[in-house]
């Protein structure tokens, strides 16, 4: 049956958009001394070697065409795990689950990569494609390829940090980040840990107070489709999406394996407990210092808490106020606060301890969290992202004009 589609697949597009496109790009190439294709060896089925080519043209649909050439052949198929190049990996890195099917056009990873979600290792994603294949699964992953070539950007240039509406940022991988934090307990440095989506960018605008404070932060993560939509625009490339609710579980685990204790400070009474009896549950050997919920006076039990917290020499505090209060009570009690690392997190804990759910991954994949957040709280949330969404895109494109006029 695949056979069958794949063949059939392979020749309505080589007849409609193949031919065409080879007859134009081969008379650009040989007027203007361009490649006329690019090709490289991946591996097979069974670890054969096989070769793959694309137009040399800029990295477009119309650039892979000549894939399809080799699923006419055979070669690959039409959803199927990703490309593992030759030069770039070794036969022994790849599962058996992996090499005992042919490549894709197709693959979750090319997904999660641009939408920035590519969270675990490219083997492990290709895994979790794997997990329960059919063909209602393959074509979902086909629908999910639209949304996630818009979001693709340019790989060639990504820096260590990217700037939008002059807030600064890490450009880091899920990985790095977790890295500064296992950096920041284990030379105890005490420091800020943030994260930012359009919202906040958008809230910088009316609180200068908060823009200052993200400013002086030392680490600032990215989070949400919204932010690497607006670093694509302003020509800058986002690695990944560095947010909370991912990076949380990454997080329990690495502290459970380094004996880090953690304390969760936020949310209404009742939550934070709620969600550490799911993690003592998960997390069998998780050194959990202490929680508790965040419905304290800000100016008169402060001073409690900070006591409170300290005293259970905790390592790494999540503070889970929203944006911008848990950022200013953080920036103003930093020095008193103990732990070496000190995270705001928004609404994190409803998320962990089931009080708002969490959209699902295929809605994930398509960069629309923030749509089922809005179904689930419309009136509180259709500010933030029916106004907020646009009133941030029309921010970064002046933004942006401003900066090229310099
Ligand atoms: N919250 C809190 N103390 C407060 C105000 C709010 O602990 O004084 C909690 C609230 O219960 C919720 C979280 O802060 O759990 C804010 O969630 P939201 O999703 O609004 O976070 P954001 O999207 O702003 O990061």
């Amino acid at each position: 049956m695949r056979r069958f589609i794949d063949i059939l697949a392979s020749i309505a597009v080589l007849l409609l958009f193949g031919l065409p496109c080879a007859v134009i790009w081969g008379a650009v190439s040989l007027l203007f001394g361009r490649n006329f294709l690019t090709c490289r060896k991946i591996f097979g089925k069974d670890c054969s070697e096989v070769k793959v080519c694309w137009f040399g043209m800029r990295n477009t649909f119309f650039s892979s065409l000549p894939l399809f050439f080799s699923l006419l052949k055979g070669d690959i198929t039409l959803v199927g795990t990703s490309f593992y190049f030759c030069d770039e990996y070794s036969q022994g890195q790849l599962p058996k689950e992996i090499t005992s099917l042919k490549p894709g056009i197709f693959n979750l990873w090319y997904v999660k990569k641009h939408t920035k979600i590519h969270h675990a290792e490219k083997t492990d994603i290709d895994l979790l494609q794997l997990s329960g294949r059919g063909l209602k699964k393959d074509l979902a992953i086909i629908i999910k390829y639209i949304p996630a070539s818009l979001y693709k950007s340019d790989e060639t240039s990504i820096k260590d940090t990217v700037t939008l509406l002059d807030v600064t940022f890490n450009n880091c991988t899920m990985n790095e980040a977790l890295g500064f934090i296992q950096n920041g307990v284990e030379n105890s440095n005490k420091g800020m840990y943030f994260f930012i989506n359009p919202d906040c960018l958008n809230k910088t605008f009316t609180d200068k107070y908060y823009f200052d404070i993200l400013r002086s932060a030392d680490y600032v993560f990215p989070d949400g489709v919204g932010i690497n939509i607006g670093s694509k625009m302003t020509g800058q490339t986002l690695k990944q999406n560095v947010n909370g609710t991912d990076m949380f579980p990454l997080l329990c685990s690495m502290c459970q394996q380094r004996g880090y204790s953690m304390y969760f400070l936020g949310a209404k009474p009742g939550i934070a407990a709620r969600m550490v009896s799911i993690l003592r549950e998960e997390y069998t050997s998780l050194k959990i210092a202490g929680y508790r919920d965040g419905y304290f006076q800000k100016d008169g039990e402060t001073e409690s808490v900070i006591e409170a917290v300290n005293k259970t020499g905790a390592q790494v505090l999540l503070v889970a106020f929203g944006v911008p209060v848990q950022e200013k009570w953080i920036y103003e009690n930093r020095s008193r606060l103990s732990p070496p690392v000190v995270m705001g997190v928004g609404g994190l804990f409803d998320f962990y301890s089931g009080n708002i759910r969490r959209a699902p991954g295929w809605l994930r994949d398509l960069g629309g969290e923030w749509i089922y957040r809005l179904i689930q709280e419309p009136g509180r949330m259709w500010r933030r992202y029916i106004l907020g969404n646009p009133v941030f895109l029309h921010r970064v494109r002046k933004w942006k004009k401003q900066l090229d006029k310099g």
